[in-house]
C-alpha cells in the first residue's frame, strides 16, 4: 500500500524531505501557504560549510556534502561553487582545525597574499586565516528551483491550519479548504512551526528572530575568477562576528552579521532592522572596500533558533508527525531530507536528531566526541 505523507512548508528543508520522501515511494503532497522558497529559504546565496562548534554537526555537514553532490548530479547542474570558504581570525580557524582533526579533511592556512587571491574584495588582513576547499556558496535559487520543479505537481496551495493525530494512527491536516487524512506527516513550516506544533499538542522552545543581510555590487567591472566565502571572527573590521558570499556570476556579493536579533515586531522593534543594516554598511565599508556601497540592497527575513546554540536542530515527534527546528539548516538540507524521509519510515526519529540530542550544541557533543576512560 502507498504511504501518504503531507509536507508542510515549501522551503528548503521540506522540498528536500519531499524529494527524499519519493525517491523511498511514498507518496506527498507538499502545502505552502505562499510562494515556495519565499520563506527563510529565500534569496540567493547561502554559505555551505563544514566546521561547526559542535562535532557531531561538522560530521553531519560532511554527509550533506554527499549529499550535494548527489543532487548536483540529478539536477545536472553545480550548486556549490567551488571557490572555498575562508574563515579569519583565531575562533574561526580553531573551529576548521578541528574539524579537519576529526574527518582528515584537508584545510590551509593562508597569507596575507593568498587571502587577496582567494577573496580580492577583502581588505588587508595580517591576522590568521584559512580555507576549506571543499565548502563554497550554495546556488540557493538554482537548488530550490530544482526541488520546486521536482515536486511541481505535488504543490498545494494552502495554509494548514492544524496538525493532529487520528486516533488508531495517522495524521488529520486542516485547511481553510477542508481536513485530509494521511498517514504522515513532515512539518518544516519555518516560523510557521511553533503555531502548527502547538495544534498537535507540542510546546517547543523556538525563537523566531530578525536576520538582515545586504547584497552589493563588486566595484571592478571584471568578474574576478575566484570569489571565496568569508566567515570573519577577527574583530578586525568593528564586529565581532560576520560572513559574506558570493552571487551565482560573482558580481554581487551579501553581507551579514552574524548574530540574529530578537524583535518585537508590534513593539517598535522594526527600528532595530535599520539599526542593523547600519552596522553591517559600516562593516562592509572597512572590511570589503571591493564592494559597491551605494548599490547596496537590505533583505530580511524572521529565522528561527533553538536556546542551546544558534546552529542548534532538532525533530520532534507527535504520533505520526514529524517537526524539525532550527537555524542555518540550508546547507545540511540534503541530509536533513533524508534524515526526515527515514522517521516517516521507521516511524521514530533517528538517535542524534532528537530534542534531547541538543544537536548544536558544543557541550554535548564534545562530551560525546571524547575518547571512554
Ligand atoms: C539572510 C539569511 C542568510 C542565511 N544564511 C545561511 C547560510 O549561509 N547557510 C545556511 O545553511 N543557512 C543560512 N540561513 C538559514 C537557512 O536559510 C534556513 O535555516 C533555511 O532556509 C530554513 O528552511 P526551512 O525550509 O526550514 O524554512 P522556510 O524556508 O522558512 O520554509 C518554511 C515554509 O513553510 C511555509 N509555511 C509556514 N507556515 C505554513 C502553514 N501554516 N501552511 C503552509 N505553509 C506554511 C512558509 O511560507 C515557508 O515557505 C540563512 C537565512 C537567512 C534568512
Amino acid at each position: 500500500m502507498t504511504v501518504r505523507v503531507a509536507v508542510v512548508g515549501a522551503g528548503i528543508i521540506g522540498l528536500a524531505t519531499a524529494w527524499a520522501l519519493e525517491r523511498r515511494g511514498f507518496a506527498c503532497l507538499v502545502f505552502e501557504q505562499g510562494a515556495p522558497g519565499g520563506g527563510q529559504s529565500a534569496g540567493e546565496s547561502r554559505i555551505f560549510r563544514h566546521a561547526h562548534e559542535d562535532p557531531r554537526q561538522s560530521e553531519l555537514a560532511t554527509r550533506a556534502r554527499s549529499g550535494w553532490n548527489e543532487w548536483e548530479e540529478e539536477f545536472g547542474s553545480p550548486l556549490i561553487s567551488d571557490d572555498g570558504a575562508l574563515v579569519i581570525g583565531q575562533g574561526g580557524v580553531e573551529r576548521l582545525k578541528n574539524y579537519s582533526r576529526i574527518t582528515g579533511a584537508e584545510v590551509s592556512e593562508l597569507g596575507p597574499e593568498d587571502l587577496a587571491e582567494a577573496l580580492p574584495i577583502l581588505a588587508s588582513f595580517e591576522g590568521p586565516a584559512m580555507i576549506d576547499p571543499g565548502a563554497g556558496a550554495i546556488r540557493s535559487r538554482l537548488t530550490l528551483a530544482n526541488l520546486i520543479s521536482a515536486a511541481g505537481l505535488n504543490l498545494v496551495p494552502e495554509k494548514v491550519e492544524s496538525v493532529t493525530s487520528r486516533p488508531g494512527g495517522g495524521v488529520s491536516i486542516a485547511t481553510s479548504f477542508g481536513l485530509r487524512e494521511f498517514d504522515a506527516a513532515v512539518v518544516s513550516a519555518g516560523a510557521g512551526t511553533l503555531g502548527l506544533a502547538s495544534t498537535a499538542g507540542l510546546d517547543l522552545p523556538i525563537e523566531t528572530r530578525a536576520h538582515v543581510r545586504l547584497t552589493a555590487p563588486l566595484k571592478e567591472p571584471d568578474t574576478p575568477p575566484r570569489l571565496a566565502c568569508v566567515q570573519d571572527s577577527s574583530g578586525a573590521f568593528g564586529e565581532a562576528a560576520a560572513y559574506g558570499s558570493p552571487l551565482r556570476g560573482n558580481r554581487e556579493y551579501a553581507v551579514g552579521l552574524s548574530t540574529t536579533t530578537a524583535l518585537d515586531p508590534e513593539g517598535g522593534g522594526m527600528a532595530e532592522l535599520d539599526r542593523i543594516a547600519l552596522r553591517t554598511r559600516a562593516y562592509i565599508s572597512k572590511a570589503l572596500p571591493g564592494l559597491d556601497l551605494s548599490g547596496a540592497v537590505p533583505f530580511q527575513r524572521w529565522v528561527t533558533e533553538l536556546p542551546w546554540s544558534p546552529d542548534g536542530l532538532a525533530i520532534w515527534q507527535s504520533g505520526d508527525s514529524y517537526f524539525i527546528a532550527g537555524h542555518n539548516l540550508f546547507k545540511l538540507a540534503p541530509v536533513l531530507g533524508k534524515v526526515l524521509a527515514e522517521s516517516v519510515s521507521e516511524g521514530r526519529v533517528p538517535e542524534g536528531f532528537r530534542p534531547e540530542d541538543r544537536l548544536g550544541d558544543p557541550r554535548m557533543g564534545a562530551a560525546e566526541s571524547a575518547p571512554a576512560s
